[in-house]
């Protein structure tokens, strides 16, 4: 729906082909799974797929249903079920459209083999846990899982694991020597890194890399910003000045009137709030851009509004552009700060734009 009301979100094309450059140059013996889960991480499943279906070696979903879809829009490449099968229907479009599919227990592996008709090619990605203890066979497990498989002809099985703490202090050590050990003499293909293990863990690329959140041009890293890392984000949040009010001091701004002028100040009021997906524990004091200028938001974040500091922005008033985050027409503003004012990940923000904003697809 197009509205009237000024928020737009804009995703660029132009960011999500730089960013997923940017993954095959750091892993440039490895293959990129597209990490398109969660309807591309906010930005639009359809638009990611757009913007990489030439390059993308292959794409990464949660569900089938959306895999199914993406073969019918005919994209041929190889597409990774994430946390495989729900289903026995799933199971027999695993067989039908050729996916890729992650096998995490052995009651998903039986459910699998049960439901596929014997002798079709199956490509399977075992995942082990190797400490984060989500998803993923231990070794025992392990052992059985490649007994089963080992007679059956046609099946293509790489090995996976996911990282709990590779943008973190503690890194991939441990999890890596657990992967190598409990994968033993295995020399098949091996599936390791998300975006912060492609970026920070060289030595866990393997055959196949998973980057999700860089390719959206956020960073995985508290300490290092996307700008720093060489990626461009793919997403900026946009609106208006709707409204302008003058404060004198001991004047309070937003429901539970938690801001208070200490002096005299002039504020906009913003057309975005958290039925945007703006979020509503961003604090007083969070990034925002005006008119090229960075300044801070204030008070409570409402439902359709928030407020910000026009004090030193005095040509900003109705209808001066604002960037929420992203590179927006009015400054930029990393999502990762807005994001961490919050005490939230940029991930979140992403995942949570509201569908009542439209959003523009720029080439
Ligand atoms: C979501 C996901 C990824 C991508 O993680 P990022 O941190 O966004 O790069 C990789 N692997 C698996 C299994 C995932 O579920």
């Amino acid at each position: 729906m197009t509205t009237s009301r000024p928020i737009r979100a804009r995703i660029f094309r132009a960011a999500l082909q730089h960013n997923y450059r940017v993954a095959r140059r750091l892993a440039p013996a490895a293959r990129a799974w597209a990490v398109i889960k969660a309807n591309a991480y906010g930005h639009g499943q359809w638009r990611a797929v757009d913007a990489l279906r030439e390059e993308a070696d292959g794409f990464a979903v949660l569900e089938c249903e959306n895999a199914a879809a993406l073969r019918e829009a005919g994209i041929t490449q190889p597409i990774l079920l994430l946390e495989g099968i729900f289903s026995a229907r799933d199971a027999r479009a695993v067989g039908e459209y050729g996916l890729t599919t992650v096998v995490h227990c052995l009651e998903q592996l039986a459910l699998l083999l049960d439901s596929v008709k014997p002798g079709i090619p199956l490509a399977i990605c075992l995942k082990l846990n190797t400490g984060m203890n989500r998803l993923g066979l231990n070794a025992v497990d392990l052992r059985r899982a490649r007994e089963i498989l080992a007679p059956l002809p046609n099946v293509d099985l790489t090995l996976m694991t996911h990282f709990a703490e590779a943008d973190g202090e503690r890194g991939v050590a441990e999890q890596l020597a657990r992967f190598r050990k409990m994968a033993g003499d295995w020399r098949g293909a091996v599936s390791l890194a998300n975006s912060a293990a492609i970026l920070r863990h060289p030595q866990t690329h393997g055959d196949w890399v998973r980057p999700g959140i860089m390719l959206y041009g956020a960073s995985p890293f508290a300490d290092q910003s996307a700008a720093e890392l060489g990626l461009q984000p793919a997403m900026a949040l946009e609106s208006e000045i709707i409204a302008v009010q003058q404060l004198t001091p001991g004047d309070r701004v937003g429901y539970g009137g938690t801001f208070v002028a200490a002096q005299p100040m002039r504020i906009g009021v913003v057309a975005c709030g958290y039925a945007d997906g703006y979020p509503r524990h961003a604090p007083s004091g969070t990034p925002i851009a005006v008119m090229g200028q960075r300044t801070r938001t204030i008070g409570r974040v409402s439902m359709d509004m928030l407020a910000c500091d026009l004090t030193a922005i005095p040509e900003a008033g109705l209808g001066a552009p604002v960037t929420l985050w992203g590179n927006g027409l009015a400054g930029q503003v990393p999502a990762d700060d807005v994001a961490a004012a919050a005490g939230t990940i940029a991930y979140e923000l992403f995942c949570a734009l509201a569908p009542r904003v439209p959003v523009d697809f720029v080439d």
